[in-house]
C-alpha cells in the first residue's frame, strides 16, 4: 500500500500518521522528520534545508525528492509506505509519480486531512513535542503529563508568524496537489477536525475503503 498524506501545517497529520502506520503496517516517511534529523546532526542536507525551514519557506524540489527517492529504496519499504509532508508541490508530486511508476508500485491512494485555516494557528502554537518518545502533546487539548511537561519543546517553526508563512506556502504551493490528485482518482477527503480517535477512525475507513 503507498499512501500520500495532504493536508495544512497544523492538521494533525503527524499525529495521526504514527497511528495508521501502526494499523496498516505500512513505514512512515516524513520529509519534515528526516530534514529535521539532518539539522540536529549538521549534515550537508541540514545545513543546505535550515535556512528554507527557519523561514517558514519549502526547501527545493531537487533536496526533498532525493532524500524520499533513497527512503523508498529500503528493503522496509517494500510492505507499505505512508508519506507524510511529501509531496508539497507539483513537481514532487510528478517525481513521486515517476520513481512509484517505475517500480510498479503507484500510489493508492492520497488523504486529504481537511482543518480550516482559523483553527490552525492555536492548534500549532500550543504544540509540543517529547524529545524522549517523539509524542505530540498540545497544551491545551492534550496537556503534558506532569513528568513530561519539563522536557516538552516547541518546534523553531512553531511560532505565530513561522505559522502564517508555513500556510501561505501551503495554498500557493502545496494546494494545487488536491485537483492534481482528484483527477487521478485518488483524493479522499477526510474531516480533521474533532477527537483524536475520531478523526483515526475516519482516516483507517477512507483509506481501507
Ligand atoms: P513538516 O514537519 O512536514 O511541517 O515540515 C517542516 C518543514 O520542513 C517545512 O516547513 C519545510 O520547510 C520542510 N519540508 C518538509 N517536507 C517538505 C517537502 N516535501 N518539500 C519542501 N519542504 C519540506
Amino acid at each position: 500500500m503507498r499512501l500520500v498524506f495532504l493536508g495544512p501545517p497544523g492538521a494533525g497529520k503527524g499525529t495521526q500518521a504514527k497511528r495508521l502506520v501502526e494499523a496498516l503496517g505500512v513505514i512512515h516517511v516524513s520529509t519534515g522528520d528526516m530534514l529535521r534529523a539532518a539539522v540536529a546532526e549538521g549534515t550537508e542536507l541540514g545545513k543546505a534545508a535550515k535556512g528554507f525551514m527557519d523561514a517558514g519557506a519549502l526547501v527545493p524540489d531537487e533536496v526533498v525528492v532525493g532524500i524520499v527517492a533513497e527512503r523508498l529504496q529500503a528493503p522496509d519499504a517494500e510492505a507499505g509506505v505512508l508519506l507524510d509532508g511529501f509531496p508539497r508541490t507539483i513537481p514532487q508530486a510528478e517525481a513521486l509519480d515517476a520513481i512509484l511508476g517505475e517500480a510498479g508500485t503507484p500510489l493508492d491512494k492520497v488523504a486529504l486531512l481537511e482543518v480550516a485555516d482559523a483553527l490552525i494557528v492555536e492548534r500549532i502554537t500550543g504544540r509540543r513535542t517529547d524529545p524522549e518518545t517523539g509524542k505530540i502533546y498540545h497544551m491545551t487539548f492534550d496537556p503534558p503529563p506532569a513528568e513530561v511537561a519539563d522536557r516538552v519543546q516547541q518546534r523553531g517553526d512553531d511560532t505565530e508568524d513561522k505559522v502564517r508563512a508555513r500556510l501561505e506556502a501551503y495554498h500557493a504551493q502545496t494546494a494545487p496537489l488536491v485537483p492534481y490528485y482528484e483527477a487521478q482518482g485518488k483524493l479522499v477527503r477526510v474531516d480533521g477536525v474533532g477527537d483524536m480517535d475520531a478523526v483515526t477512525e475516519r482516516l483507517l475507513a477512507s483509506l481501507k475503503g
